[in-house]
């Protein structure tokens, strides 16, 4: 998987669609003026015959005529202006409308890509990966606490947790992480048994930041370590090169399941310098896992598992199977005649 030749036509187009609205948008603005203050009209059209003028004396080279010219503009220009702010209208309103002034919507600052293409990147990944959809139904607007039992005994250790407390903790924990997201650029580490709500809760923290405007990307382990494997083995792909780029320099990576992936040391070695270079750049990481903190130490090694036990906020989420209790009380609920 990597950034297709359809994928990047699909992000071109996005830029095709932002200047083509914002130009409609100007196009409606300019009517709308000109509608209010013909005089303003008039004056634009001056402008517009004394441009041409100044550039027939460009090609003559008549420097005196142009000199005349540009002076003339100038004042119909500020004359314009000042007609525009006492019709009611902001001294901006014809200015062309962008919404990243860096690359002025068209994703490039001369030939290296603008910091708004990451974002449009993303957008793109997500679009495709149904997860926009999925996001509509697991929100933070949408979690439900009582799925957690207030007790619950984990018949492998024989421990009970007061397991919705702790829910309610680490739903709080997810919810700073998202409010505090720009300072604190934090890591959150999920672990708990399948169904618990690792993927729901991760689900919750990239709707919020995405709707911020946060780039965000999520990848369960194996396809995440597929990529990483391709291009370790293939960096003449560029869209594999581009792919490993987002990996390492989105705001969000969320790897889901870590754990279940079938792969060996080089690959784990190239996962842990995605790791810890997100941790030396400041990107925040979110991993979830159904695997014990042991057993993934036994996994990776502890000297390279530490790197995330000392750097992420850890977070164990204990209770039943959801995905099963959402199942039997659709069972148990009573027929409608
Ligand atoms: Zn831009």
């Amino acid at each position: 998987m990597g950034l297709n030749t359809s994928q990047y036509q699909s992000v071109m187009r996005i830029y095709e669609q932002k200047q083509s609205k914002n130009r409609a948008t100007l196009h409606a603005r300019y009517e709308e003026v000109y509608k209010r203050s013909p005089e303003l009209k008039a004056l634009d059209e001056s402008v517009s015959a004394l441009s041409i003028s100044y550039g027939r004396q460009l090609l003559n080279g008549d420097q005196q005529a142009m000199a005349s010219l540009k002076k003339d503009m100038a004042s119909l220009r500020e004359a314009r202006q000042e007609l525009l702010v006492s019709c009611g209208f902001a001294p901006d309103y014809l200015e062309p409308i962008y919404e990243c002034a860096d690359c002025q919507d068209t994703g490039y600052i001369g030939s290296q890509k603008c910091h708004c293409f990451k974002k449009a990147v993303c957008d793109i990944l997500y679009e495709q990966s149904n997860l926009k959809e999925i996001l509509l139904r697991e929100n933070f607007d949408t979690f439900q606490l009582d799925y957690y039992p207030l007790n619950y005994l984990e018949t492998k250790s024989g421990h009970t947790y007061q397991a919705r407390a702790m829910m309610v903790e680490t739903l709080a924990a997810c919810k700073e992480f998202v409010r505090t997201f720009r300072e604190s650029r934090g890591n959150l580490f999920l672990y708990g048994d399948v169904g618990v709500g690792k993927t729901f809760l991760s689900n919750c923290i990239a709707r919020d930041l995405i709707e911020e405007g946060f780039s965000v990307i999520y990848f369960s382990a194996p396809t995440l370590f597929n990529i990483l494997a391709q291009g370790a083995f293939d960096k003449n792909r560029p869209e594999s090169r581009d792919m490993q780029e987002y990996i390492h320099e989105c705001d969000l990576l969320i790897i889901d399941d870590l754990g279940t992936e079938f792969t060996n040391n080089f690959i784990v070695s190239k996962f842990f310098s995605c790791v810890n270079e997100r941790l030396l750049n400041k990107r925040s990481t979110v991993i979830s896992t159904n695997l014990s903190l042991d057993t993934l130490a036994d996994l990776y090694t502890e000297r390279a598992f530490s790197r995330i036990t000392s750097n992420y906020t850890m977070l164990k989420l204990v209770g039943d199977d959801i995905r099963i209790k959402k199942k039997l009380r659709r069972f148990s609920e009573p027929d409608r005649p």
